[in-house]
């Protein structure tokens, strides 16, 4: 789950990491209430949506006029950058913040690497706009530290970033204390994510977080209520979010087959092979528990609300799951949904032969599946033969 960055930054400032003031606004008055509030003579009008590189959409104004006029122009606009995808988002909230003399722009961000399993601090001299660039030009220059999970960060993790960042005297110490603050941050929120970019070396020479992203592991989100209710549904896939509340987990992918599966080695395998035999998936709906009924009528819903998805694809390999239960859901929702597109089953382990029995028995036009290549193969052919005879 992410959090926009007016939560990121009062996060962070719970554990002492160094942020400028500032005060979220809904509306050009309440934009121009909060510079009057924050005083100076320098503000900073960012728009907040779930992504960075926004370029026009952070603009730094010398007036409370300025401020206003701002807030005005930018509040409802759809901001599109590179990480919005071409659709955008629509900007509804923004947060005015004190202008800061930036003397340089570094980048700290940790994050778990999959290659390790560890938590890994990267950072680099260059940051702001410039990090791309250096991750794409020259990777080297990012440094990495893999933390041990048992011993922790120490404070000489801290000093050779500092080191690495190009930083001495105070700022040494100052830089240390700002990395240990953010890593705490990061392990007692259970975050995925927590980026600093730009983390800036004020003109005074004080160290802060100008910008700030956090992501949470969705699991570990019931130890945090208080983090669960900064989630903001304007900003997130409403399909998704309409998963998670039938305990579904969903991932769109953009192609014409809807696949159910259970387990997410299965959803890998299934999309694998799915692309193997010339198929693209459309989303990947996982069923988190057993196989009651509700969940799977509100997969195929989800499924078939995409209007891309030309053919459904169930893979479940019954261990708890009850593979009769899965097909008398699959049943029950092909009736629901009224099965306008071709449904192939391939079901798998406990209680198999019985769910498959029940497939048959149901008189609908669903084609069981051997395995999984077999599977790939059956619902591609579908799909294309549907597509020859003039769609769905
Ligand atoms: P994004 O990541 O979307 O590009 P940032 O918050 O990183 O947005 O801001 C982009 C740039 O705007 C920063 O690199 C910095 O130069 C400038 N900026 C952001 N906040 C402030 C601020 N409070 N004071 C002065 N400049 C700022
Ligand atoms: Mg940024």
């Amino acid at each position: 789950m992410n959090i926009h960055e007016y939560q990121a930054k009062e996060l962070l400032r719970r554990y002492d990491v160094p942020v400028p003031q500032g005060c979220v606004a809904f509306t050009p008055d309440e934009a121009a209430h909060a510079a009057r509030k924050l005083g100076g003579a320098v503000w900073v009008v960012k728009s907040q949506i779930h992504a960075g590189g926004r370029g026009a959409g952070v603009r730094v104004v010398k007036s409370i006029d300025d401020v206003h006029a701002s807030a005005a122009q930018m509040l409802g606009t759809t901001l599109v950058t590179r990480q919005t995808g071409a659709a955008g988002r629509v900007v509804r909230r923004l947060y005015i913040e004190k202008g800061c003399d930036i003397a340089r722009e570094l980048y700290l961000g940790i994050a778990i690497d999959p290659a390790t399993s560890r938590v890994t601090i990267m950072a680099s001299a260059e940051g702001g706009m410039a990090i791309e660039e250096a991750a794409a030009r020259a990777p080297e220059t990012i440094l990495k530290m893999a933390i041990d999970p048992v011993s922790g960060i120490q404070p000489f993790h801290a000093r050779r970033l500092a080191f690495g960042m190009g930083l001495s005297g105070k700022q040494v110490g100052a830089a240390t204390r700002f990395i240990l603050s953010a890593y705490r941050a990061f392990t007692e929120l259970d975050a995925s994510i927590v980026e600093i970019n730009p983390l800036v070396v004020t003109g005074c020479g004080n160290l802060m977080a100008l910008d700030a992203r956090l992501s949470f592991d969705d699991n570990a989100l019931f130890r945090h209520p208080e983090i669960e209710a900064l989630r903001d549904e304007g900003e997130e896939d409403p399909t998704e979010t309409e998963a998670a509340r039938h305990a579904l987990h969903c991932l769109r992918l953009g192609g014409n087959i809807g696949c159910m599966v259970n387990g997410a080695g299965l959803a890998m395998a299934t999309m694998d092979i799915l692309r193997l035999h010339g198929g693209e998936p459309a989303n990947i709906l996982g069923l988190a528990g057993d196989g009651a009924t509700n969940d799977v009528s509100a997969a195929f819903r989800l499924m078939l609300a995409d209007p891309k998805v030309e053919g459904i694809l169930v893979n479940v390999f019954g261990g708890l799951t009850r593979c009769d239960e899965i097909a008398e859901g699959v049943v029950a929702a092909a009736h629901a949904t009224g099965l306008t597109v071709p449904l192939v089953v391939r079901l798998a382990g406990t209680n198999a032969d019985l769910g498959r029995q029940i497939l048959r028995d149901s008189g609908l036009p669903i084609l069981s599946a051997s395995h999984l290549a077999d599977a790939a193969e059956k619902v591609v052919g579908a799909v294309r033969a549907t597509q020859k005879n003039g769609g769905k």
